[in-house]
């Protein structure tokens, strides 16, 4: 059986991620499941475990990384985020198309298991914009600088990767991804 397109999204914090990643989910063309991720950071109000995230203690986390069951993992602004590797594998291996939404530390660890993966970084329209998105999701201070410091070191990544992407409008930015899914399912 042909084996499905691994689509890794990744981007600097508060770059519209998100957004991109649910037109993407929304689009039946392109029949992606998307790759719930493990993390010890706390649930917000409109979350569902088991939906946007497997919410877990420190412990269960550090569990998984010692029996190897994720296929990467990160620390972002104090709390682990990690991939599960059997979902993604059994997924591939029966043909589906999988997202996976990870910060740019973690893109590595996946394209050495998957070289083949269609890795997309997510760029902002400016630097302005980004600070002033980061502001608008972050109130407090501390937290603003260190997400603005974080994302100005993610974006010096951006030129490792062969498709970037400019998120002037999501709809335009999803597109744009979508085509490079689309080249990639047409060479298997
Ligand atoms: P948030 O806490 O806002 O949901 O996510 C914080 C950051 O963690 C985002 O940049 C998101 O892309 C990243 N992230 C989510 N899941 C994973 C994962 O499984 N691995 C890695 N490396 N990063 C992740």
């Amino acid at each position: 059986m042909k084996k499905g397109i691994l689509l890794i999204l990744t981007g600097a914090s508060s770059v519209g991620k998100g957004d991109i990643r649910d037109l993407l989910m929304a689009d039946q063309e392109l029949h992606l499941f998307y790759s719930i991720s493990m993390t010890t950071r706390p649930q917000r109000e409109n979350e569902v475990d088991g939906k946007d995230y497997y919410f877990v203690d420190y412990e269960a986390f550090a569990q998984a990384v010692k029996n190897k069951e994720l296929l990467e993992f990160a620390e972002f602004d104090g709390y682990y985020y990690g991939t599960p590797r059997k979902q993604i594998d059994f997924l591939l291996n029966s043909g589906k198309n999988v997202l996976i939404e990870v910060e740019a530390q973690g893109v590595g660890q996946i394209k050495l298991k998957h070289p083949e993966a269609v890795s997309v970084f997510v760029m902002p329209e400016s630097i302005e914009e980004l600070e002033k998105q980061i502001r608008k999701r972050y109130n407090d201070e501390a937290s603003a600088m260190r997400r603005i410091s974080k994302a100005s070191v993610e974006m010096e990544l951006a030129p490792l990767f062969v498709h970037q992407v400019k998120n002037t409008d999501p709809m335009q930015a999803k597109e744009q991804i979508k085509a490079f899914v689309t080249e990639a399912m047409e060479k298997e």
